[in-house]
């Protein structure tokens, strides 16, 4: 079975990006704990699947995206100040530090302590993986057709899935 819309991919991976001309090793999916995810459903970026396509179990992959196709390039402007007060009597965070944050629509992101002025925390708002080159390489462990009731809620149940 080849990949394509509507199948349930799983798969191992490592990712790295390229800092200073070296590869730089962020993240990996393994065997034990693939990465399992509805193919076609708009959960990964679109570029990673559409180099996935077409493959079968056992295949191995590797490729990369630039920074566009990724998480985008870095905008300098995407820094934020956080007021102070924000923190209340918590100790300011370090800089350097990840703060998980949430958006007016209930979305949650992370952004990065980048400094501390007089009466507020500096944010880079950038994604972590912004500006960065990606390479990924590793192999399809499974590929099946997803059940009605994936596809009715978008995302793939029971091992690698929601449990419910
Ligand atoms: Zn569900």
């Amino acid at each position: 079975m080849k990949i394509d819309n509507n199948n349930v991919v799983s798969l191992t991976y490592d990712l790295y990006v390229t800092e200073n001309g070296d590869k730089k090793h962020v993240e990996s999916a393994t065997t034990d704990q693939p990465l399992v995810f509805l193919y076609g459903a708009g959960m990964m970026l679109p570029k990673f699947e559409e180099h996935l396509t077409g493959l079968s179990i056992g295949d191995d992959y590797s490729f990369s995206l630039t920074a566009e196709d990724g998480y985008g390039e870095y905008d300098d402007k995407a820094v934020a100040p956080l007021p102070k007060d924000m923190f209340g009597e918590e100790p300011l965070p370090e800089i350097g530090s990840i703060l998980p944050l949430q958006d007016n629509n209930g979305g949650h992101f992370q952004a990065r302590v980048v400094s501390i002025v007089e009466d507020a925390v500096l944010v880079d708002l950038n994604h972590p993986m912004a500006g960065h080159e990606l390479h990924f390489n590793g192999t399809i462990k499974d590929v099946r057709p997803a059940t009605e009731e994936e596809l009715e809620h978008g995302h793939v149940h029971g091992e690698g899935g929601h449990q419910h």
